[in-house]
């Protein structure tokens, strides 16, 4: 089997039987998904079901307390300059932006390509500036974060993440933060991700987002996968009773 037949049979990520616990907290239960190469996958679900520590896990941000998870094929490593690089592969968008107070957008962009992937200045920078010009802010590449708007910092956040050529990008209520009229800025530039074949995870209540952009629904409730369906499937004819009353709160 070539790498590539290995890929499409476990997915670029792949979770296998993961468990993970904050005490007594069960709250990673047996979760077991696995995300093809170009798939985008929405993550819905109610506030504590472990949607944050999902994608957290992805990155290894949280260690898990069973099971696996690969990347590509390989397992995740646990430390060093492994843990470095699987960083750089798998980005990660917040709900809080997090972009560096104290750095321009520009630095923002750069520094991870720079310090991580050893990127030549000048080229990163002009990278970045081609990154800044698709996500629509090329014109603010030497402000300071707080000078932006909150969907102005999300889109250079999508830049930063995209400057480092992940593999996958993870984002966690990236449109939670924003103000209303914000949100559709930063979907679309997200839905322009999805269309070009980026790998994307992402925890949204933003079900226009959804339908428009993901091939599979997975609904996540107390820890575990409850339900995963395509979009048409879920919003018309969720099975479990907890969809189902999920869908009948938000929708
Ligand atoms: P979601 O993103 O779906 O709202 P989370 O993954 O953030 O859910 O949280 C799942 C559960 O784990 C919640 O009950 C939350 O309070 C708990 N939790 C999350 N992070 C921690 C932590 N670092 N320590 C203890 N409990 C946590
Ligand atoms: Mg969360």
């Amino acid at each position: 089997m070539s790498d590539s037949d290995t890929l499409t049979k476990t997915g670029l990520v792949a979770l296998t039987g993961v468990n993970k616990h904050f005490g007594d907290l069960h709250v990673l239960k047996d979760i077991n998904l696995s995300i093809a190469k170009g798939e985008v996958i929405v993550v819905i679900g109610p506030s504590g079901s472990g949607k944050s520590t999902l994608c957290r896990a992805i990155n290894r941000l949280e260690p898990i307390d069973s099971g696996t998870i690969t990347l590509d094929g390989q397992p995740l490593p646990s430390e060093g300059r492994a843990l470095a690089r699987l960083r750089a592969d798998v980005g990660m968008v917040f709900q809080s932006f997090n972009l560096f107070a104290h750095k321009t957008i520009l630095q923002n962009v750069t520094l991870g390509p720079c310090k991580v992937r050893k990127a030549d200045t000048k080229q990163a920078e002009q990278r970045a500036m081609e990154l800044l010009e698709r996500v629509g802010v090329a014109n603010q590449a030497s402000k300071y974060p707080a000078q932006l708007s909150g969907g102005q910092q999300q889109r250079v956040a999508i830049a930063r993440a995209l400057a480092m050529d992940p593999k996958v990008i993870l984002f966690d209520e990236p449109t939670s933060a924003l103000d209303p009229e914000m949100i559709k800025e930063v979907l679309d530039v997200m839905i322009d991700l999805a269309k070009q074949g980026m790998t994307m995870v992402v925890v949204t209540h933003e079900m226009g987002f959804a339908r428009t952009a993901a091939n599979r629904v997975v609904f996540m409730a107390d820890g575990e996968i409850v339900e995963e369906a395509t979009p048409e499937t879920f919003f018309t004819n969720p099975t479990s009773r907890r969809a189902q009353d999920f869908l009948g709160k938000i929708l």
